[in-house]
């Protein structure tokens, strides 16, 4: 099959790019997609022979992710969010408003093709909810009007302007921020290497090449007990320590920019705003572990975002800040960028090394854990955009300088993204250890219109929820554990008292059984079973039996799965019917405390 010579001259490159052929598989079905809306038979017959890969490899794992089409879109692909953020702040309204404006449903293409019209999950704007995407472009902070004008502008031709970086991460700072790694935030032009030089860029790097040796660089992250900010919380220094130092294979750093788990999105404005910041964090934890090629994996939805980072990477090449002896120090490491193809299931860490080789993100079967196994069956460090942003800051001011800022065995700060019914949402960094009831009240500007609090999810939307009368805590990994809950991934979500817990329980199974890979039994029918039941009693038809099985089902759920999936699903279901079991009970009865009485026979 000829090619267009910009998309031969792409496929060349990327498949140059990795250590293995099939790594540029899904770059590869991306490129082709920009250029002709969809993945055609030929185009497919093209790639697998390119990759030497059959066509049944390329389709499988083409069908995995959502991202990825087999039949054209509109020229326009409208792409609505009605996750937990978006649905709070009228995620669902807008997108039957689009539905009606288009006359067209989920997945279709208008006659003209025009527009094409898709209900997504959570594309990582929750502080500027509602959101959307208009194929790679986010528009937030939407209302029918506002959408309106630019479905006018997008018929008429005309490119309506996309929201520059993420909404939410530019605000004014509040005294009670403690900006480390969020301080180039709204500096003009953050993201070149000039403006990261003078606010002192790679002066971690030259540090640790020139006065510190591995082990001290591991040690001093040991001290400065920085976790991992993805979710779970494991301390980075220790994870560092776990690769082998006498491995004969290539040994490797990944840089998980996958976050999708709802109500976070706070790498985003650390890979626009500030990708040279993890650049250079990749490069020092390179240095500690003795890898020489780091990936840093972003979302396919952040595909803005990839070139972005590619033209740090560029520029820093350029400088000597990566590539062969950085620095005349003899050390070598160079960077790819790299973006998946929609699949939440791809932030877990064996799940997103799977897709990174080219396959579905299926998680792998631990022990062996990736410092010992990992990319490419080699040593990896894995850890999340933002714990690695973090390392120039610990290497700079030194471990337990750091390590003071927050709380004892929780160091430094973190970035929190709050969204819902707050009145100013955004992504702010904090100590850790900050109280939750000042992040909601004074941070956040208190909840939306005078109302009652009613509920918090305190770090995304796999954490179970606390009630109103639970926030009197410390936002650090060990408290919100000793509440019942997770800090997880930051992603804090505030519902008022307005809020209908069997819809927020509904819509966020929906979500789990979306995502939901479907590998282990227990969470594949697990989910689809519970989002049934959840959508019956939504509509009307809940039976009483039906309350005590949705916890059951839930509970079966946790520990039997390959992966946390499974527990992220059930454990906000399970809290729900443990603290807001009445409002089961009034839908029972025919009832909804929080929307008018004839809204449970039609829905809500
Ligand atoms: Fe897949 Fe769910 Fe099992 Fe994870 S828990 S491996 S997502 S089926």
């Amino acid at each position: 099959m000829e090619l267009p010579p910009l998309l031969e001259a792409k496929f060349n490159e990327l498949i140059g790019r990795y250590p293995i052929k099939r790594s540029a598989l899904i770059p590869m079905m991306l490129y082709a997609q920009d250029h002709f809306g969809f993945l055609s038979d030929e185009l497919i017959e093209e790639i697998a022979r390119r990759l030497d890969l059959n066509v049944l490899q390329v389709t499988e794992t083409l069908a995995y992710y959502s991202m990825l089409r087999r039949k054209p879109a509109g020229r326009h692909h409208i792409q609505v969010c009605t996750n937990i953020s978006c649905m709070l702040r009228g995620g669902k309204e807008l997108y039957e408003h689009v539905q009606k404006r288009l006359g067209i449903g989920n997945k279709e293409v208008s006659p003209s093709s025009t527009f094409s019209l898709e209900e997504v999950e959570c594309i990582g704007a929750c502080t500027g909810a509602p959101a959307m995407q208009v194929n790679y472009d986010f528009y937030e902070n939407l209302d029918p009007d506002k959408l309106d004008v630019i479905l006018e502008q997008l018929q008429e031709g005309k490119k309506p302007k996309p929201v520059p970086v993420t909404s939410g991460a530019l605000h004014e700072r509040l005294p009670a921020e403690m900006p480390v790694i969020s301080k180039r935030f709204g500096v003009s032009n953050s993201r070149s290497l000039s403006v990261y030089l003078q606010h002192e860029g790679y002066q971690a790097l030259e540090k640790a090449l020139k006065q510190m040796t591995p082990d001290q660089i591991i040690e001093e992250v040991k001290k400065s007990n920085l976790r991992g900010r993805g979710g779970a919380g494991f301390p980075a220094g220790m994870k560092w320590s776990f690769v082998p130092r006498d491995s004969a294979k290539p040994k490797y750093i990944l840089a998980n920019g996958d976050e999708s788990e709802p109500g976070t999105c706070k790498d985003r404005p650390l890979l626009e705003m500030d990708p040279h910041q993890l650049l250079e964090g990749m490069t020092i934890a390179g240095r500690a572990v003795d890898a020489h090629r780091g990936f840093v994996y972003i979302r396919g939805e952040y595909r803005y975002v990839l070139e972005i980072v590619e033209a740090a990477i560029v520029e820093a090449r350029a400088a000597g800040y990566l590539g062969n002896n950085i620095l005349g120090s003899g050390f070598d490491f160079d960077i790819v960028a790299h973006t998946g193809a929609g699949a939440y299931e791809c932030g877990e860490e064996s799940a997103l090394m799977e897709s990174l080789e080219g396959k579905r993100g299926y998680p792998r079967i631990r022990p062996p854990f990736p410092a010992v196994v990992g990319l490419y069956g080699s040593p990896t460090v894995i850890n999340n955009v933002e714990t690695l942003s973090t390392v120039p800051a610990v290497i700079r001011m030194g471990g337990e300088a750091y390590a003071n800022l927050g709380t004892p065995k929780n160091g430094g700060t973190r970035l929190y993204s709050i969204s819902g019914h707050v009145n100013r949402p955004g992504i702010y960094e904090l100590p850790l250890g900050f109280p939750l009831r000042r992040l909601i009240e004074e941070v956040a500007g208190g909840v939306r219109g005078g109302k009652k609090l009613k509920a918090v999810i305190p770090g995304g939307s796999s954490c179970p929820m606390l009630s109103a009368d639970e926030i009197d805590i410390a936002m650090d990994y060990d408290s919100v554990a000793k509440a019942g809950s997770m800090l997880g991934s930051g992603g804090t979500v505030v519902l008022d008292e307005d809020t209908c817990m069997v819809d927020v329980a509904r819509r966020i199974m929906h979500f789990y059984a979306h995502e939901s890979c479907g590998w282990c039994i227990p969470c594949r029918e697990g989910t689809a079973w519970l989002r049934k039941m959840l959508d019956r009693f939504h509509d009307g038809g809940g039976r009483a039996e039906d309350i005590p099985l949705i916890d059951e089902l839930a509970k079966n759920m946790l520990g039997r799965t390959f992966c946390p999936l499974g527990d992220a699903a059930a454990l906000p279901t399970i809290s729900i019917v443990k603290k807001w079991r009445n409002e089961f009970e009034d839908h029972l009865q025919g009832k909804c405390a929080y929307r008018p009485a004839e809204v449970i026979a039609g829905g809500h």
